[in-house]
């Protein structure tokens, strides 16, 4: 039998909007990223994605709007109890201190455990687990300031893991990653996507990685849903050129009948006479 709080979306987003002092940055977003999908937040930059994913794990407070976590009003949830529902991978990623990869992981155990209580068997078996799933094991002893950027970033979708969370949060979490390992994180959300039941919620520069691997994916532009839904709806030609100014091309690809998008030039190839 379905559980009544599956029924609810793990996300919705009521009339959200956020401003710094004066400067309105997002207006009035609505929107609901289903549970257990994988869903692509687009826009040019300062569009507000960043802004918007902050709103989601509470660093910012929407000045009009109510955003609902499956089911339960955001005000409603203490920080301590989001932690174990909500797990965040940022875009930047500084440590100076070279704690080993297996601390790094075990902090994402810290808001399960009371004040001054060790981690229990069962916390260093979910590290454990989550590090088996990021192909991370391997390096466990290693100081973190000793890893590549790909290594490093699986290191991070780690330590969100072992916060057993239902939603996972990444702001570009490819931007500084070659494609090889571009493709390695992307296929390995999406694996993740289905084996630990999670809700993914991800900012994506390049669209055609946004194409490929999300369900739904929601277009933002100066602080406004421009569009959402399928990757095949919304990136049209219109609505690409419309918000990103570009002239593009679109095929779908043979294997999946996603959109893949040429770019071409900004301006017309001139016609030799
Ligand atoms: P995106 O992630 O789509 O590039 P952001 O959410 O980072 O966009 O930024 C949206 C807008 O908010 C931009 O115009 C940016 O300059 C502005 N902004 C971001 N952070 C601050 C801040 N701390 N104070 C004032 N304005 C900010």
């Amino acid at each position: 039998m379905v559980k009544p709080e599956d029924d609810c979306p793990e996300i919705e987003l009521q009339e959200v909007s956020f401003a710094y002092g004066e400067e309105t940055i997002l207006s009035r977003i609505s929107f609901t990223v289903p549970k257990r999908g994988f869903t692509g937040l687009i826009g040019p930059n300062g569009s507000g994605k960043t802004t918007l994913l902050k709103c989601l794990d509470k660093t910012l407070t929407p000045t009009a709007g109510r955003i609902l976590l499956a089911g339960k009003d955001l005000m409603q949830i203490d920080l301590k109890t989001l932690a174990r529902m909500v797990g965040v991978v940022p875009q930047q990623w500084e440590v100076d201190f070279a704690f080993s990869v297996w601390e790094i992981v075990m902090m994402g155990r810290y808001p399960f455990l009371s004040p001054f209580a060790r981690e229990s068997r069962e916390d260093r078996a979910i590290g454990r687990a989550a590090m088996e799933a990021t192909n991370t094991l391997a390096f466990a002893d290693r100081p973190v300031t000793e890893l590549s950027g790909g290594e490093r970033q699986r290191v991070l979708v780690a330590q969100a893991l072992a916060q057993k969370p239902e939603l996972l949060l990444l702001d570009e979490p490819t931007s500084h990653l070659d494609i090889n390992h571009t493709l390695e994180l992307c296929e390995l959300l999406k694996k993740l996507q289905r084996s630990e039941n999670l809700t993914i919620l991800a900012v994506f520069h390049d669209l055609n990685l946004a194409a490929r691997y999300c369900d739904q994916l929601v277009l933002l532009n100066e602080g406004k849903v421009y569009a959402c839904g399928a990757p095949e709806q919304v990136l049209s030609t219109e609505n690409l050129e419309a918000v990103f100014g570009v002239r593009v091309r679109l095929r779908p690809e043979t294997e999946t009948g996603r959109p893949t998008i040429i770019f071409l030039p900004k301006t017309e190839p001139e016609v030799e006479s």
